[in-house]
């Protein structure tokens, strides 16, 4: 792990200054209340533009799922659906939309 890597410590990474226990990085929910804000002062709280601004979009090139298989982070559905996700995203999807009947 490279030494810019955020590691827990203690305290929620929100910076509400609650105790957490080690090993954790937010309190319940917490990280979804710092990803919002984070949103809100980079990207007008929208999920589009901060996509937009790291390079990716809508076209088939630009495809941010896409860019996560290719790095070999997240899997296509083996079924050929389109379906991407990370491996345990995939084995749920699989077993809820390809269930042989
Ligand atoms: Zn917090
Ligand atoms: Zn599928």
């Amino acid at each position: 792990m490279s030494n810019d890597t955020a590691r827990p410590t203690g305290y929620c990474y929100c910076g509400c200054g609650r105790e957490i226990g080690y090993g954790r990085y937010f309190a319940a929910g917490h990280d979804k209340t710092a990803e919002a804000a984070f949103l809100a002062i980079h990207h007008d709280a929208s999920v589009a533009q901060m996509l937009h601004a790291h390079g990716y979009g809508p076209d088939d090139d630009k495809s941010v799922t896409k860019a996560a298989v290719g790095k070999g982070i997240w899997q296509d559905c083996p079924r050929g659906c389109g379906y991407r996700g990370a491996r345990e995203s995939i084995n749920n999807h699989v077993n809820r939309y390809h269930r042989e009947k």
